[in-house]
Parts: structure tokens; C-alpha cells; sequence
């Protein structure tokens, strides 16, 4: 465990884990995802980066979050919202949430988010990176991309946001491989994936605040480390909600829209 202030000590031998990633400012969905959490038990909570960007909610969601998270490592909208980031990589409608942010943000906000590491950050067995093992930045969204941090993560299980995408992908026998969760027309709730000895794993919980991958649900995962498995989560949440809190803010009219789609 590094002595980032960010990271307590957690023992993850003996817990469920609840992994949050890309909440970007959505606190509907966040709430609907600490209910259940708490429903299904989780002895402690990991945020893999992106607390705000595109969403309505800035600030409440990093009051909650810095509160109960027990390890914590920024996103690229952290960064760019709280330090002079230049945007060119920003689309036009994340670049004006980028803006909007840094101007809705009270300045303990804005001093905690720029303090928060960079991944990796190793917690008690577990890599955390936003992006890639190797660079925060770096999508990942085929076995190929997967295959470096599969091989220079220093344990088994990494875990990764950034994509948006629920799932993510196994080195076995030199191989890397997507993982298959479900078919896409199944509306499940829970998928579990079993945590096999001599595999490598880079999963990603998929995204809270903006999911990306089909499924407007709430997306997140629980690590149980007693049962060896790893549960996807999919919760739901008023949409229509956030959909008014961007209107109200004059934020981009497609950041709403996406949220209905998961796209
Ligand atoms: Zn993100």
C-alpha cells in the first residue's frame, strides 16, 4: 500500500470490494449504486478516476466519495478540471463540461481533486490504473491494447476505467482474450466471473455516471476475495433527473441524450 493520503490500508484477503470508476459528476446514479452496494454488502469502496466531467454534480459527488473511498486515483477529467490541462484531446461537448466543472467547483474540490496519483496505485494486491498499466491516458478496448498491463502489472487482478466499457480481458498461456459477460439482449443484474489460478486479468467495472457500452444502467463491480469471483454490476437510475440537472445547467444537450442510449 503506498502512503498516498488517498489509499488506507485495507486487507482485501477478508472483503468484498465495491470498485467505482467514470462517475463524471452523476450523483443519481452514484446514489443508486451506494444503496446497493450497501444491499449486497462491501466492506470497502475503490474509485478508479473520473469523479466529474460531463455531469451535473460535481461537487456532491466528490463530498461523498472522498468519504467513504478507501483508495483513490485520478481520471483524466480530474486532472484536466483541476489543473492547467491544455484540452485539445477533449471532443468540443467534454471540453465545455470541463469548463463548466472548473467554475462549479469550491476550492477544497478543486485542491483534492488535484492532488489525487496517478495510477498505477497497488492496494494490497490489487492494480489500479484509469487507463492503461503504462499510461493513465491510453484506451483499451481489444485483447491487443490489454496485452502490456496483462504483463507488467505485478499481480493477477488489474482493474481499469476510462473506456466506459463493462468487462475487459485474460492472459492465459500467453494469450489475451476478451471477456464475453453476457449476451447483449440478456437483462441481468449480476454476472459473476470466477478468478482462475495461472490467468491475468484486466477487468473494468464499466462506468457509473456515463456508461458507454449499450447498457444506460449504472455500472460497477464487487470483488470477493473469499469466493474468488467478480461480480458486474448493473443498477438503474432516474435518468430522467440528471437529463433536467444538465438542462438547468446549460450543459451540452448530447451529454443527456448519451445517458439514455449508454452510448
Ligand atoms: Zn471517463
Amino acid at each position: 500500500m503506498r502512503s498516498a493520503t488517498c489509499a488506507r490500508s485495507i486487507d482485501s484477503s477478508l472483503m468484498r470490494i465495491g470498485l467505482l470508476s467514470d462517475i463524471h459528476a452523476n450523483l443519481e446514479a452514484l446514489k443508486a449504486v451506494l444503496e446497493h452496494l450497501d444491499a449486497q454488502g462491501s466492506d470497502a469502496l475503490v474509485c478508479l478516476g473520473d469523479f466529474v466531467g460531463y455531469g451535473p454534480d460535481p461537487n456532491e459527488v466528490i463530498d461523498r466519495v472522498r468519504t467513504l473511498a478507501a483508495a483513490v486515483i485520478r481520471g483524466n477529467h480530474d486532472r484536466a478540471a483541476s489543473t492547467i490541462t491544455n484540452l485539445d484531446d477533449f471532443n468540443p461537448a467534454a471540453r465545455s463540461a470541463v469548463e463548466w466543472t472548473r467554475r462549479q467547483l469550491r476550492a477544497e474540490n478543486l485542491q483534492y481533486l488535484a492532488q489525487l496519483p496517478a495510477g498505477p496505485l497497488q492496494v494490497d494486491g490489487l492494480s489500479l490504473v484509469h487507463g492503461a498499466f503504462q499510461d493513465e491516458d491510453e484506451y483499451v478496448f481489444v485483447p491487443e491494447q490489454a496485452l502490456d498491463s496483462l504483463v507488467l502489472a505485478p499481480g493477477p487482478l488489474t482493474f481499469f476505467g476510462h473506456t466506459h466499457m463493462q468487462g475487459g480481458f485474460t492472459l492465459r498461456e500467453a494469450s489475451a482474450q476478451a471477456i464475453v459477460l453476457r449476451a447483449s439482449w440478456v437483462d441481468v443484474s449480476v454476472t459473476r466471473l470466477p478468478i482462475e489460478a495461472g490467468t491475468r486479468y484486466m477487468l473494468n467495472p464499466g462506468s457509473i455516471g456515463q456508461p458507454r457500452d449499450g447498457d444506460a444502467r449504472a455500472a460497477f463491480v464487487i470483488v470477493d476475495a473469499n469466493q474468488a469471483l467478480v461480480e458486474f454490476w448493473r443498477v438503474p437510475y432516474d435518468i430522467g433527473s440528471v437529463q433536467e440537472r444538465l438542462r438547468d445547467a446549460r450543459l451540452p444537450e448530447t451529454l443527456g441524450t448519451r445517458l439514455s442510449t449508454g452510448h
